[in-house]
């Protein structure tokens, strides 16, 4: 017998096994990919070899089951969600692909019998940010749903080099680093060579009459070349494991083939590199538009890339293309990837042959668009002149588009050429611009906003004449947030105390929540949910001290903004209170003081100027508040770096207050607002997004809300003026004197200026002081809450957590399914699930101590 063969007998003969769900199956898979894979042993291996051993091993066990799952979608002809996303914010993958697996206790006893801790390898595994914030994570939310609902879908991005950048803070300043996220390899992925489709760039349109019809032909182009990189998405209980597939660019072989030839071979070599930075780096900039062509090739090569792969499929079934609707549905995540409409026509009449109203018929049906924003410096333009140069065909298209609209548009306003000029796809600009927020609403069956409140401001303030137009097709979809990763995964302690009063069943419905209720009541429980609380609390200070050196007193409030840092979400309004606090201290008030911690985390787009003041001023403000005795044990302020996924799941348990403060109407959702609800943090927030859902289901009184309502903010901002909210509020006087004395800058004199011009004079869309006052005020009764009723507190958090059921992305994606997409559940089935296969696991070790006892 081989030495190979005997080894393998021995394995056998352990009940270990390369799927086994069980401890001594996880040992050895562990052990193998130590060894075999990455060619370590126990003395040269460091804590992240040991970290991708296990993620391997894991990885063999998810296997089976992606398999299994393509294949049954393939066999019974499954209808699909595409979720078309440019971000996907993904974060960690190991503790969610284990506990969606339902491994996590055997995986935990693995690796203690190896004498290692579970949790110190996977906290070595670097985040995938292969997205901004809100819009990125809501993909990541939205695939961790349709997998554990057991619809078939596949994810589709782009494979970044570097995702979003890591932020340090050196004097107080953001400094951006590459995120090098791949350097040591991404165990999750597998790298498929065969999946890979070219992508063609430039060159210019040829046509001829043929049989009477006119052909359209793309020629002289420059090819690049997409390859498909998998990643598993495992649905809690492991029947389901969708696919997220993000392309990466190659440079086709014909690329440089002439430039080899004429001997140019630096040359040559050159195109290939640029070829291959298309997919080098992720855009950081989160809500704004830039009209940068590199960006506008990132989503032509992605849409293209994507469109081929879903079509490749189809045309498998044989079906013809009046049917395509039914095996697929495309979600647009915002208008990143809006050239799906145009390219979807160019292939069908192009290269299917189907005439213009067939196309059309095919690519409206099955498609759906979702809108992020209402500010108008995201909204999407892209220059006539870049499109004609690089994607000459589609521009042809959108015209064609543009002109059948146009004349449907003229029928709804005869006459009225203001409107007719508002819905055009053509922006009358110098140079013209494809508006493609206009192109995706006609281009599409439905579109959607993420919150009540956005939809309704969508179709009253930014698309009012295309809602008029295509009533029907809008339609609200509240954001909402897995539990799985939120609560299940980021906060074992609270998870535990919520199954312990209600069993498991929230995990897969959240609506169960609300059985939480009348614990609400019970004094045993509330004091369970502060003894969790605190567990929280202890857990992040120990890990900011261990990280970045932060002290935080455990006993204090823990209030918290973690989000980008942007105008509209209104940092500086935190800033402007934290100021007033300083202010109450310094001035030796003590009625009813509520000591406190502040925590500020979040990024800034690097080319945000405004924004990276912020930080500044906030790290400022910090240095001082920080370093006054006056203040110790009472207010202290932290801007925790690099806020990412991983950092949220540490944070959000640990939090008391949970501020979102955006102005109302310029919040489309918000997702973090959920997450903290969850977790029984009480929002301080405005009436806008999910904000005003969130008080609807928990109820007002279980808010600190303020400030104005959207109506009331538009109504002001054309004449807002700052001045009578200082002059007419002393405390506010001296809080806005003091941050511009150059108290908080004195060794900088003037960096604060920008700021201090933009709050005071008249430039602000934001209206910070208009809600200064108003925010103070809650803030206040949220002080003397917490201070005073502990109780009541306690009791309010615990009625949020029962009341956030609503804003699953389980519940998001039902109403996805069944009012967008038209698709059900597919259950992988039988001898699919995790627990089977753990059982047989189980049922083989019984074997074995059985079989040793007779033999020993
Ligand atoms: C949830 C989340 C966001 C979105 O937060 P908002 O408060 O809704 O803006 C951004 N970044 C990360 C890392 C998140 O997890």
């Amino acid at each position: 017998m081989t030495e190979k063969k005997k080894s393998d007998e021995n394995r056998k003969d352990e009940g270990a096994s390369r799927n086994g769900f069980d401890v001594e199956s996880i040992i050895w898979g562990f052990a193998e990919h130590l060894r075999y894979t990455l060619g370590d042993d126990r003395y040269s291996a460091t804590d992240h070899d040991r970290f991708m051993a296990l993620a391997y091993a894991i990885r063999d066990r998810i296997l089976h089951r992606w398999i299994k799952t393509r294949q049954l979608h393939r066999q019974s002809d499954v209808k699909r969600v595409y979720y078309l996303s440019l971000e996907f914010l993904i974060g960690r993958a190991m503790t969610n692909n284990v506990i969606n697996l339902g491994i996590e206790p055997e995986v935990r006893e693995a690796m203690e019998e190896l004498g290692y801790r579970y949790e110190e390898l996977a906290d070595q595994e670097v985040d995938a940010g292969l997205g901004n914030g809100g819009l990125g994570r809501l993909a990541a939310c939205f695939m961790d749903s349709l997998a554990t609902m057991k619809i078939p879908a596949v994810g589709y991005g782009l494979r970044y080099d570097y995702g979003i950048f890591r932020q340090k803070i050196e004097n107080g300043m953001q400094v951006e680093q590459p995120d090098d996220w791949l350097r040591w390899g991404n165990p999750w992925e597998i790298e498929r060579p065969d999946i890979s489709f070219p992508v063609h760039f430039g060159g210019r349109v040829e046509s001829a009459r043929e049989k009477g019809i006119r052909i359209y032909r793309w020629v002289d182009t420059q090819p690049v070349v997409g390859i498909a990189y998998d990643m598993p998405i495992v649905g809690y209980g492991g029947d389901t494991v969708n696919t997220l597939r993000l392309w990466s660019a190659r440079a086709a072989e014909e690329f440089d083939f002439d430039d080899f030839n004429a001997g140019d071979y630096v040359e040559a070599v050159s195109a290939k590199v640029m070829a291959e930075n298309l997919t080098k780096v992720l855009y950081p900039n989160d809500k704004l538009y830039l009209g940068k062509e590199l960006r506008l090739r990132q989503q032509y090569f992605f849409v293209s890339s994507s469109l081929r792969d879903i079509f490749r499929r189809f045309r498998a079934t044989g079906k013809s293309w009046d049917r395509f609707h039914e095996n697929a549905a495309i979600q647009l995540n915002d208008t990143h990837p809006s050239l799906t409409i145009p390219e979807c026509m160019r292939i069908l009449m192009d290269e299917e042959h189907l005439a213009w109203d067939e196309a059309w018929d095919v690519t409206v049906r099955s498609t759906g668009y979702t809108n992020h924003t209402l500010m108008p410096e995201a909204l999407e333009k892209w220059p006539v002149p870049m499109l004609e140069s690089l994607l000459p065909r589609h521009l042809q298209i959108i015209y064609e588009i543009n002109h059948r609209f146009l004349q449907k548009a003229i029928t709804v306003f005869p006459g009225d050429m203001a409107k007719i000029a508002k819905v055009s796809l053509v922006e009358e600009s110098d140079p013209k611009q494809i508006r493609m927020a206009n192109l995706s609403i006609v281009g599409t069956h439905s579109t959607n906003g993420v919150a009540a409140l956005h939809t309704e401001l969508l179709k009253s303030r930014l698309v009012p004449e295309m809602a008029q137009i295509f009533p029907q097709r809008f339609n609200n979809k509240t954001n909402g947030i897995t539990q799985r990763r939120w609560l299940l995964q980021a906060n074992p302690p609270l998870a535990e105390l919520i199954t312990g009063a209600i069993g498991e069943g929230w995990i897969t419905d959240f609506s169960r929540l609300t059985e939480l209720k009348p614990f609400a009541d019970d004094p045993g429980f509330l004091d369970e949910f502060r003894k969790v609380k605190k567990q929280a609390k202890e857990a992040l200070a120990l890990q900011l001290q261990r990280e970045q050196g932060i002290r935080l007193e455990i006993a204090t409030l823990f209030d918290v903004q973690v989000k980008r840092i942007h105008e509209y979400k209104r940092q500086l309004l935190n800033a402007l209170h934290i100021v007033m606090l300083y202010n109450r201290i310094r001035d030796g008030k003590k009625d009813d003081f509520q000591p406190r911690s502040f925590l500020i985390a979040g990024k800034a787009a690097p080319g945000y100027a405004m924004a990276k003041l912020i930080i500044k001023l906030i790290n400022n403000i910090a240095q001082v508040v920080n370093s006054d005795t006056a203040m110790k044990g009472k207010l202290a302020l932290h801007f925790v770096p690099n806020y990412r996924v991983s950092l949220a799941e540490k944070i959000i348990p640990a939090t008391d207050v949970s501020e979102q403060i955006s102005t109302a109407g310029t919040e489309a959702s918000g997702t973090g607002n959920m997450k903290f609800m969850c977790n029984g943090a009480l929002t301080m927030g405005t009436l806008d997004g999910a904000n005003i859902e969130i008080a609807e289901e928990a109820g007002a009184e279980n808010l600190f809300l303020f400030g104005l309502k959207a109506d009331e903010a538009e109504a002001l901002i054309p004449h807002y003026d700052p001045s009578p909210y200082i002059t007419e509020d002393e405390e506010i006087r001296r809080a806005v004197e003091l941050l511009f004395s150059g108290h908080f800058n004195f060794a900088e004199p003037g960096i604060f200026d920008p700021i201090r011009d933009m709050l005071l004079g008249g430039r602000d869309r934001y209206l910070h002081l208009a809600d200064l006052r108003s925010y103070a005020d809650a803030q206040r009764r949220a002080e003397q809450l917490y201070r005073n009723e502990p109780e009541a507190w306690c009791k309010k958090a615990v009625l949020n957590i029962a009341s956030a059921g609503k804003f699953s992305s389980d519940r998001a994606i039902a109403q996805y399914a069944s009012d967008v997409w038209d698709i059900g559940p597919r259950p992988v089935g039988e001898d699919g699930s995790a627990r089977e296969i753990i059982e047989d696991a189980r049922a083989i070790q019984e074997r074995r101590t059985k079989k040793e006892r007779r033999h020993g």
